[in-house]
């Protein structure tokens, strides 16, 4: 199977309010191009350089999902172009990209990402520190950034119970707070790769990050 077949396969199957995040890390642009080919636009990455990288060489009407761990030192280097940060896990990441995004004279869509896996290891905020956030009412008055909603990944395990639960537990809270405190256009649940997305789907996700099925194995 090839990456357009693929890619095209996964977006017939979609219903239409969820859309499709091609992740391209570890990949080479071309691969990157032969999606953009079939009519993609929306690609992640989980690291700034490797982002930076395929940006410069790469169609400017592509839109670049940070979707890995972001140091506050390299907001920088991506405040210029990104279109979707995914993974905004503390207070001080959210301050330096509105920082970032005031000097590139932009707005920069970001969501919170969750920690809902059972994992360690795994970057995110508590439901608890999430609410914190909104409650604060500090990040309301912070004009270059909007927080468009949250992200998540449940845990590598091969027991869809488990995996549903999570999802599940994720959804309902960004329900909540989407009626009770969230700013207007709160509007993204983003959940589900590779091996989970007909699940996250089923419970209420908007966006999934599809990277393997759709580019082979890394
Ligand atoms: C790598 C990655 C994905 C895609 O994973 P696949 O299993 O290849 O679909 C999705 N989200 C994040 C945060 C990732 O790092």
């Amino acid at each position: 199977m090839s990456i357009a077949s693929n890619l095209l396969q996964i977006k017939s199957e979609l219903p239409p309010q969820v859309t499709l995040v091609a992740v391209s890390k570890t990949k080479p642009a071309e691969a990157v191009m032969e999606a953009y080919s079939a009519g993609h636009r929306a690609f992640g990455e989980n690291k700034v350089q490797e982002m930076t990288g395929k940006y410069e060489q790469l169609p400017k009407d592509i839109e670049w999902h940070l979707i890995g761990h972001l140091q506050t030192n390299k907001v920088k280097y991506i405040a210029g172009f990104v279109h979707l940060i995914h993974s905004v896990d503390s207070e001080k990441l959210l301050l330096e990209i509105n920082k970032q995004a005031k000097k590139a004279d932009r707005v920069i869509d970001c969501l919170l990402q969750v920690h809902i896996a059972k994992e360690e290891t795994k970057f995110g905020m508590s439901f608890e520190e999430v609410n914190k956030v909104f409650a604060s009412g500090e990040f309301a008055a912070l004009e270059n950034i909007r927080i468009r909603g949250l992200m998540g990944m449940s845990t590598n395990t091969d027991d869809e119970t488990i995996v549903r639960n999570e999802f599940r537990s994720l959804s309902q809270f960004f329900n909540e707070i989407r009626s009770e405190i969230a700013p207007p256009k709160f509007d993204i649940l983003s959940m589900g790769m590779s091996g989970d997305y007909q699940i996250a789907i089923e419970e209420g996700s908007t966006m999934i990050r599809v990277g393997s099925t759709i580019f082979g194995s890394r």
